[in-house]
This record gives structure tokens, sequence and C-alpha cells, in this order.
């Protein structure tokens, strides 16, 4: 193992505000939060954290727009009897209510009749002792965590390669590699701060590829030397092609084969039977043979290759057949637990790997220890001095709520997440929590889809209130500290925890801090666990081990620095981190071998059809996150891409007779949803693309959950998400509109509506099936507006059935609202700059009654750079005026790129199509 020399309990440095860490994505980014004298939180990215060294994305940027309290959970509350309502509670009867009915349940059905569903989320420390309750004392495995969603192939994968849950390289390998490869990763737009740091490096090494492999051209592509828009579900073929093409081609590594793996022949085998030739693979992948063959020759002739790959990978019916098959390459090559080398798995949530150290997983123990080897069983009840330990593994997400649904789960526990409109085939996650005896959810937000369920609700502490560790994808450990007070009467969700533990009559749970968790924690991680200088080092050697951080007083955990695992305790009691595993060819099986997987290739599970013609992919958008209850708040964030859309190829569009910018309908075997048609996401002929964000509390019929099908992984239960066979058919609507409001607008006779968060104001996007016969009525009601009042200025065109109304209150503009039976309607970028004005001047007047701005430049088209709020209107301006032709001249006139750079690839896209446009 290569040790790196930080030391992790040096006191950080002397900087204004409190460091932590960002709860979005697994980069793990520090960040600088101050509150200032307004009571504002004003954000910084810490430049000593290793992971970002002072840059934020925009999402992190943003976090001080989301730390209000408005939509907050802030007491207990309960189900009223008649159980039409929720009540406020105390503390007090909440907690007896969750433990006893817990408790009850248990007593007349056993520990498997309740369960916990649990969050990449959590802190480390809440995610330990709820594996604590769940597998030591209520006896159970029940608990599982919306990890399973986006990484559990990976971990899949890791322990049939490695022989445990380790991810063996680190960031800086993205830098020291000469090729990197991309797979199923959107990394521009879902894990910004790591992309940039690849664009930066290759702007000093030019020579360093960039290979992205997706079945869309993402953002990510733009900055590729080669994008292989593969067919969705054909990566197994495309790797093993490439196993193959290693073996023949002279770059197997026979010294590190023979000496440091096993199983390479059957493995090789298998790969021969279906993909030895190169043709025939990129038929099956729907590739240019010859860009799969510069690949293939590229990945042969670098020694220096990293492969990253993330939910396009993980998230597959054979996703953790796709992760070997990636392995493998690496393992034939011997190109692994070097510098610049390795594969790895991005990790999607800022905790999902804390929550893996932990066992938050149902078929994990704690301390990457099993639930299936008596031996670790024995381990971790013997350090916990636990009345029982489960024995089996429990329920995965999926099979989970189908168990809810069945009756077999009568209780559960769900804490920082959002199953209805998270999981697949969601609407069987309502119909299951609609029958469960007992819902308690704990969350920091008062309404979501899920919390709609509830019999208990529990406040939560939000990110700044909060306190604990998270781990990083490259397996760095990282304090989040608290910089606000407690809202309301929000606890912590470990405190929340132990409270319900302790009346359900447990000890082991008098924990008083955080710190006293995490000293558990590292604890266990060292306990029995021989080699490496473990002090309890009675029993065979675990990688995992945090000895080096057990012992520390309070003053210390407060001053922890940034540090990968693991960091076992030396003999000279020094505290090191580990930059990348298996330096000295030693995996965690007992052998010490690692493991080729034969990976036979085959199709998704549900094949489409005539019914349902088209493939349905589902991911993320660059500025909001999971289920947008945080993001969804900054209206910096909502400008970017205020709508959910159905991103398809024009030709398909034409074909199931949808329109660009009209409303259709999505459905698949599960469930249907609807948005607006949009082209340009680069995607295939038969496939679709919907983002996951949007739920009921942000539009009326976009949860996307609903349609996936609830296929999974055999073998690590991750559910197919980039696949299922939907149809798509117009959604006809009678007329189209928005409306802009200071005042909440009351929507009636809406079919259709997304609410967006503006700036100062209430953004809905509207549209309805029924006829509006006196739209004059109909828009006064909708803003809560006297039609007679003087400052009530409307426009109306009967005959093309064109409907425009603004409401000017003291020379400001309060509301207003466009109508029309297109969806061709004003700019809301040019509206929304109206809000900010303290009074509207003539030529606004003059522009909202023709609908369009008078002024030149007043529309600045949608938000390219969230950062600096730059629109694509003002990029193409400035483009076509100054003749800019690269990214940096773009950078320079408008600061557009020149913060987080998430937009850098996007600002490169528009240029390149601004430029083929002038050639033609
Ligand atoms: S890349 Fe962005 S979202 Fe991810 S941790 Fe860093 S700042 Fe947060």
């Amino acid at each position: 193992m290569n040790h790196i020399s930080t030391l992790p309990l040096q006191p950080a440095a002397k900087l204004a505000g409190t460091l932590t860490t960002c709860p979005y994505c697994g980069v793990g980014c520090g960040v600088r939060a101050t509150v200032n004298g307004d009571g504002q939180v004003d954000i910084a990215g810490d430049e000593t954290h290793a992971s970002n060294l002072g840059r934020l994305c925009v999402k992190g940027s943003a976090l001080g727009e989301t730390v209000a309290l408005d939509g907050r959970l802030l007491y207990p509350q309960m189900r009223s009897a008649d159980q039409q309502s929720m009540q406020r509670a105390s503390w007090d009867d909440a907690l007896d209510k969750v433990a006893h009915g817990f408790r009850s349940i248990i007593e007349q059905h056993g520990p498997d009749s309740v369960a916990l569903y649990v969050s990449g989320q959590l802190l480390t420390e809440d995610y330990y002792v709820a594996n604590k309750l769940m597998k030591g004392y209520i006896g159970s495995a029940n608990i599982d965590t919306n990890s399973r969603l986006c990484m559990s192939s990976a971990v899949a994968g890791h322990k049939r390669a490695f022989g445990a849950d380790l991810v063996p390289v680190c960031y800086e390998d993205l830098e020291l590699a000469d090729l990197v490869v991309l797979v199923g990763s959107n990394t521009a737009w879902c894990h910004p701060i790591l992309f940039q740091r690849i664009a930066r490096i290759r702007e000093t090494r030019p020579q360093m590829k960039l290979v992205v492999i997706d079945p869309r051209r993402t953002a990510t592509c733009e900055l590729a030397d080669l994008h292989l828009p593969l067919k969705a579900g054909s990566d197994v073929w495309l790797f093993n092609g490439l196993l193959s093409f290693l073996a023949r081609n002279g770059a197997v590594d026979k010294d590190f084969v023979a000496e440091h793996t096993n199983g390479m022949a059957a493995a090789l085998e298998t790969a021969e039977a279906d993909c030895a030739d190169l043709a025939a693979v990129a038929k099956i992948c729907k590739l240019d043979p010859q860009d799969l063959l510069t690949f293939y020759q590229w990945f042969a002739d670098n020694e220096k290759v990293v492969s990253a790959f993330s939910q396009g990978v993980n998230q597959s019916s054979s996703g953790t057949d796709k992760v070997n098959s990636i392995i493998n390459c690496h393992l034939l090559t011997g190109r692994i637990g070097k510098p610049g080398m390795g594969p790895f798995s991005i990790t999607g949530q800022p905790n999902a790997m804390g929550g893996r150290e932990v066992g938050g997983l149902a078929n994990m123990l704690a301390a990457h220890m099993e639930l299936d080897n008596p031996q670790h069983r024995a381990t971790v009840q013997t350090y916990w001095q636990s009345p029982q330990m489960a024995e089996r593994p429990g329920l995965k997400a999926v099979d989970l709520f189908q168990a809810i649904e069945a009756g077999r789960v009568k209780a559960v526990w769900i804490m920082a997440t959002n199953p209805v409109v998270s999981l697949p085939d969601a609407d069987q996650v309502q119909r299951a929590l609609k029958k469960c005896e007992l819902v308690v959810i704990s969350d920091i937000i008062e309404k979501t889809d899920t919390n709609a369920f509830a019999h208990v609700l529990l406040p939560a502490l939000g990110w700044g209130e909060k306190d604990g560790t998270v781990t990083s994808s490259e397996r760095r450990i990282s304090r989040q500290r608290a910089f606000l007070p407690a809202p309301g009467e929000a606890r912590a969700d470990w405190r929340i925890i132990c409270q319900v533990a302790q009346r359900m009559g447990y000890d082991g749970f008098d924990f008083n801090s955080a710190h006293q968790v995490f000293d558990e924690h590292a604890g266990l991680s060292a306990y029995r666990n021989g080699g490496n200088g473990g002090a309890d080092g009675d029993g065979p050697h675990r990688v995992f081990n945090l000895g080096g951080l057990r012992g520390m007083d309070r003053a210390q955990f407060d001053g922890m620095q940034p540090v990968q695992w693991p960091l076992p305790a030396d003999a000279a009691g020094e505290r090191q981190g580990t930059a990348r595993l298996f330096a000295d060819g030693r995996f965690a099986h007992a052998d010490g071998r690692a493991r080729f997987i034969a990976t036979a290739p085959r199709a998704p599970r549900h094949a489409v059809d005539g019914d349902y013609p088209l493939s349905l992919n589902t991911g993320r958008v660059r500025d909001q996150w999971h289920t947008m209850t945080r993001t969804g708040k900054s209206p910096r964030l909502a400008d970017h891409v205020p709508e959910s859309f159905i991103d398809m190829h024009p030709q398909d569009a034409l074909l199931y007779g949808v329109r660009e910018g009209m409303l259709a309908r999505v459905s698949s075997q599960w469930g249907e949803m609807v948005a607006k048609v949009q082209h340009g996401g680069g995607i295939a002929r038969g496939s679709l693309f919907v983002p996951i964000h949007w739920n009921r509390q942000s539009a009326s019929d976009a949860r996307v959950g609903a349609l996936v099908n609830p296929v999974v992984d055999p073998v690590s239960g991750e559910p197919e998400f980039k696949h299922t066979p939907v149809r798509v058919e117009e959604f006809a609507v009678a007329w189209y509109g928005f409306v802009l409001s200071r005042a909440q607008p009351v929507l009636d006779d809406v079919t259709h509506w997304t609410r967006i968060q503006g700036r100062s104001f209430h953004r809905y996007e509207l549209a309805g099936r029924s006829p509006i016969a006196d739209h004059g009525a109909w828009a006064a009601r909708l803003l809560g507006v006297d039609a007679a009042d003087a400052d009530w200025l409307e426009y109306q065109d009967g005959s093309a059935g064109i409907y425009r109304a603004v409401h000017v209150v003291d020379d400001r503009i309060d509301a207003c609202v466009f109508l029309s039976p297109r969806p061709d309607l004003p700019s809301r970028a040019w509206l929304a700059s109206l809000f900010l004005k303290e009074r509207l001047e003539d030529a606004d007047r003059v522009g909202l009654l023709i609908g369009q701005p008078i002024a030149k430049g007043a529309d600045t088209g949608p938000t390219v750079c969230s950062c600096f709020s730059v629109g694509r209107n003002t990029i193409c301006d400035a483009v076509r005026k100054q003749g800019l032709t690269t990214v940096a001249q773009v950078t320079g006139c408008l600061k557009a790129g020149g913060n987080c750079g998430s937009c850098v690839p996007e600002i490169k896209k528009l240029l390149t199509e601004m430029l083929q446009e002038e050639v033609s």
C-alpha cells in the first residue's frame, strides 16, 4: 500500500468559517461555510481539502440558498386517531409510539417483520447505530439503503474480484493516467469537480486521452477524444471483447496474472465464446468497428489506464457482471495497485461509502464483515455485546417494499430518503406503504411524496446542523460539521435511533455524541483484525481498518482532517491514510489472490416489443439533486433545467406523433408520466431519456420512478434504471401557459403543472385540457386579483386563443400570466428579470403588452452558466459580435464557465454548433 503523509489529527488551518463537506455527490468536496451578519450562509470551497482544493460545482456553491427553514419538518408528528391528518406530538409520545410499535410487532411476528430503509444522505454515525440496532439487537438484517439503487453492483463486483468492497484507486490516479475511460458516467454533470480535475490536467497533458462509453452524447462527451455510443445494456459484450483483444494482442501481464489472480482461463473462455470477433461485438453494441478498434488499441497501448464507472454500469440487471467485465481487463493487464491505473467506481451519494463501511446494506454485516461468516458474526456480537445477531441477509430495497405490500413486513422506518419517488415501480411503493401497519419516517422536509404515508414523522437535523463523518468515492473520510443551530425540535438521526433503541429496552446505545459513535465504529474496524498492526490482531486480516482513528478525544475528532482508509494503528502509533490499494499484489480473498469472473453477456431482462417499442433511460440533470427537496429551493439551480422533459430522437418523435415543446405521455407496464418533448440530448433512435428528480411536490405528473421496471441484478439487487420498455404518445391539451407571481397562485382547471423556484416569485408552467371560456376571469381567480383593478393590464387575441395579463402594484410587476394554444410562449428569463426591478420602465410595459422585450439584450435566454447567471442568448450575442471561438474567450468576456466549470461542455457545444452554422 502507498502511504500518504496526511496526518488526520492536525487542526484545520485557521480560516474563516466552518470546514465541512458538501452533502451532494460522492466526490466529497470540502466546503467552508460562514454565517454572515445577516444570518445568510456564505459558501466557499475548502482550499485545504484534497478532493476539490477550493473548487465547488454549482450545486455545492448554492448550498447557502438551501438552508432556509421553509418547508422544514420542525417537530414530531403523529397520525390522528381518524387517520386523516398528521398532528404535532411530543418527542416522548412519538418515540414511545415507534418503540412500542416495533416491539409489539416483533413480539407477534418475529424480527423479520420489521425493517429500516435508510440513505446515503445519513452520516456514518447515523448509519452505524441503525445497523447495530437492526442486526445486533432486533436480530434481523432487514436494513437496506437507497445506495442499493446506485452502487450495490460495484460493491458486489468488488467483493467477487477483490474479496471485499475495496476501491483500489484515488482521484489523483485520474490525473496520472494516460487514458481515462468513463463508462456509464456523465461525469461533467454528476461529478463535476472530478471532471474538472480531468479537464484541467488534459490542458497540461494534451496527449492524455479521454474515452466516454455511454449510449447518450452527454455533456461529458464534449471533451472526449472518442465517444462510443454503445447500445444500452451491451457493456459486457464490449468489455469481454476488450479482454479477448488484449489476450490476443500481447497485452497480458503474465507474471501478475500467475502470481496474483485466479480464474483467468474461464473468464477468457467465456469472453472468447461470444466476443472474439471485433466486428460482431461492434454490431451487437451498435458501434462503428473502427471506433471500437481504436478504443481497444488505446487500452492495449497505454499502461496507465483508469476505467471509471458509475450508474450507467451499475443500474442494470447485469450490473455486477458489467463491473467484473471491466475489472477483468485491469487484472489481465496487471493495471491495478499502481499510480495512474485501476478500475474506479464513482459513487453517487455523499456517504454511500460510509454506509458500506458500517453494513448499511442488507447483505453486509459491519466493518466489511460478512453475515454468512460465523467468525465475523461472533466478532461483531462480542464487540457489541449484543443479545443476538442476524444470521442471514435481509431484504434488499425492491424486495423489501414487495414484502411490505405482501404483509410480511409490517413496520418500516424510512430515514432521509423518498422511495415513493426514487424506487422503481414507485406506485407499488405507495401501495405497500398504504397497507403497512406502521410507517415511521425521519426527514428534514415536512411534505414529500413518501411522508404522505407516515404514521409518525420525526424531524431530523439537516446539512449545516449535523455533525459526524462521510466517506467519498476515494475512501476519504471527512468531517461534516455543524455551523447552524438545531431548528425547532429537530434531532440528529443517530440520537433518534438511540432513543428508540433504549425505549425498546436495549443497552449499547448510550452515546452522547457523534464522536463517541465514531470511536466505537473505528474500534470495531480494528477489533480482532489481524495484520497491519491491528492492536486486537487475533483474527484474520481485514483491509477496512480505522484503528489509527480510534481513541481520539473530542478536540481531536473536531479537528480531524480528511483522510483515506485504511489507516490501521501501526507500531509507532502514526496515523496515516492510504491513497491506493493492492500495491503489494495482495487482495482480500483468503488466498490473497484476485478473481477473474466469467461474465457471460446477457441482454436487459425486458425486451422492447410492439406495445412498448422504446427503451427508457433515466438519470440526473446538472443542477438538481435527487428528489429536489434541497436543490429545488435555489432559484439559481432551477434556471438551468426548470422542467422535467422527455429527450428523444427527432425521427422517433415524428414516428410516434409527438412534437418538441409539447406534452407527451410515456407509459410502461408499471406506470406513466407526462412531460414536454425535447431533442438535442444526443440520444439514439429507439431510446428516451427522462430525469429522475421531479415528483408530486414539484410537478403534477412527472415522477419517472413510476414507470421503471422493478427488475434487479441477481447478485447485487440493484434495479435496472437504465432500461425499461415504454411507449410515448401525444398528451393533447387545449392550452399551454405559465404564471409568475409574488403571491402563491391558486391552480384551478389545470391538467399539468410544474412548480419552479423563482427569485422573489412563484413560477408555474401550466397546461389544461378544458378550454378556458373566460380568460380574464380565470386569470384573475388564479392570481387572486380584482379584474377591475386599474393596474390589471390584459391583452387578448380571441381568434388566435392568445391571452396575457399583468398585475402591477406601485410600478412593480406583481404577477403575470401568459396563455396560448401552443407552447411557444414568451421568454421566462426576460419576465423573471422584471421581477428584480424596483420600477417598471415604459419599455417594459410595452414589452409586457406585446409579449416580448423591447430593449436589445433584455432576453438573456435559458441559463447556461448558473454560477454567473449567463444565458444562452447572451453567449450567442457575444460570440457573434466579438467573433469568439473558444471557451476561454467566452469566459474572458462573460465570466461564464469561469467558476465551477460545470457549464464548459455546454459552452463548447454551443460554440461548435454556431461555428458549424457559419460554415454551412
Ligand atoms: S462535485 Fe459538486 S455536488 Fe459533488 S461534492 Fe463537489 S461541490 Fe458537491
